[in-house]
C-alpha cells in the first residue's frame, strides 16, 4: 500500500435513519427547471423534450444543522429547497419501471446558488461551475429510507427563512418524475450507490443574507437547516 503524499479529503457521509451505518456520497448530479413556476420565476420556460442537469462536486456536501460562512464571490447568494434521491443500487440504461430499483431513499436539500454569478454565465453562454458548485453549497439533510417515505405524490415541500415562508409547492408538481430523471441519467452515466440527484427547486427561490437561519421541510423526511455567518475577513 503507498502513502498519500497528503491527506485524503474526508468524504461527505449522510447519516441514514433508522440504519447502523452512513451514506457515503459518490457524485451529485442536479436538475434545472422541474418546476414550472420555477422556470417561469427564472424567465424560462420548462424543456418537455428532455431534462438537463449540472453537477456539484461532491466535497461541496454540507450535513444539514451546520454554520458557515456567507461564501465568497456573490453578493447574491440564493436558496433552492430540493427533494433529493439517494442511491443503494446501479442503473446503467434503465427503464423508468426499473429505475425505482436503485433507489435508497430520498432527503431534504438546498442547492445553494450565487444567483449573480449563474446570471453572467448564462449571459456569456459559460458553464455555471462557478454559480454552482460552490463550496458547502448541496446542503443535505438525514436520509429516510424509501420503503419509509412511501410513494412520491403530493407530499408538500417548503421552505422558510428566519420562520418566513419562502419557497412552497407539491412534490407533484415536478415536471421530470423520480423514475424518468434516474431512467434518463442512466444513459450518460453508470449511476452508482452513493450517487445522490438534487431534483428541482419550486417557485420562491431568493437571496439569503449573513444571519439568515434556512429550514426545509419535506412531509415525511427529516427537515435540512442551514445557518449562514457573516464572510470571512479578508
Ligand atoms: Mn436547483
Amino acid at each position: 500500500m503507498t502513502d498519500t503524499l497528503f491527506p485524503a479529503p474526508d468524504w461527505p457521509r449522510i447519516a441514514v435513519q433508522d440504519a447502523q451505518g452512513s451514506f457515503p456520497v459518490r457524485r451529485v448530479f442536479c436538475v434545472g427547471r422541474n418546476y414550472a413556476a420555477h422556470a417561469a420565476e427564472m424567465g424560462n420556460e420548462v424543456d418537455r423534450a428532455a431534462p438537463f442537469y449540472f453537477t456539484k462536486s461532491a466535497l461541496a456536501v454540507l450535513p444539514s444543522g451546520r454554520s458557515v460562512p456567507y461564501p465568497p464571490g456573490t453578493s447574491d447568494y440564493h436558496h433552492e429547497m430540493e427533494f433529493v434521491v439517494a442511491l443503494g443500487g446501479a442503473a446503467f440504461r434503465v427503464t423508468p419501471d426499473r429505475a425505482m430499483d436503485a433507489v435508497l431513499g430520498y432527503a431534504c436539500g438546498l442547492d445553494m446558488t450565487r444567483r449573480d454569478l449563474q446570471a453572467r454565465a448564462k449571459d456569456k453562454r459559460h458553464p455555471w461551475d462557478l454559480a454552482k458548485d460552490a463550496e458547502n453549497s448541496a446542503v443535505i439533510g438525514p436520509i429516510t429510507r424509501k420503503d419509509r417515505f412511501g410513494a412520491i405524490a403530493d407530499q408538500s415541500i417548503r421552505l422558510t427563512v428566519d420562520g418566513e415562508l419562502r419557497q412552497q409547492g407539491k412534490l407533484s408538481d415536478m415536471v421530470w418524475s423520480v423514475p424518468d430523471l434516474i431512467a434518463d441519467l442512466s444513459r450518460y452515466y453508470h449511476l452508482q450507490p452513493g450517487d445522490l440527484i438534487f431534483t428541482g427547486t419550486p417557485s420562491g427561490v431568493g437571496a439569503v443574507d449573513p444571519g439568515a437561519v434556512l429550514r426545509g421541510e419535506i412531509d415525511g423526511l427529516a427537515p435540512v437547516e442551514l445557518t449562514l455567518g457573516p464572510p470571512e475577513a479578508s
